[in-house]
């Protein structure tokens, strides 16, 4: 499982980070961006799709193979 962030439509409410700090960073603006070049470590998939769900301005998407 791969995740991005689209810095357009991020906002910096820093909630992904809160949730998954293992899958997310945040730069001093608060925008976040993907640990890991986006790649979900197995068994965190859970998180992954709460951050997505907790997104409000729906900024995390899953990317397809
Ligand atoms: S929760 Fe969404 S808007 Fe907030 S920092 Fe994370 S990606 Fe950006």
């Amino acid at each position: 499982m791969r995740i991005c962030v689209d810095p357009d439509k991020c906002e910096g409410h820093n909630r992904c980070f809160s949730l998954a700090p293992e899958l997310f960073e945040v730069d001093e603006f608060g925008i976040a961006s993907t640990k890991n070049n986006g790649e979900v470590p197995k068994g965190m998939e859970d998180k992954a799709d709460l951050a997505i769900a907790n997104c409000p301005e729906f900024a995390i998407s899953i990317l397809e193979d």
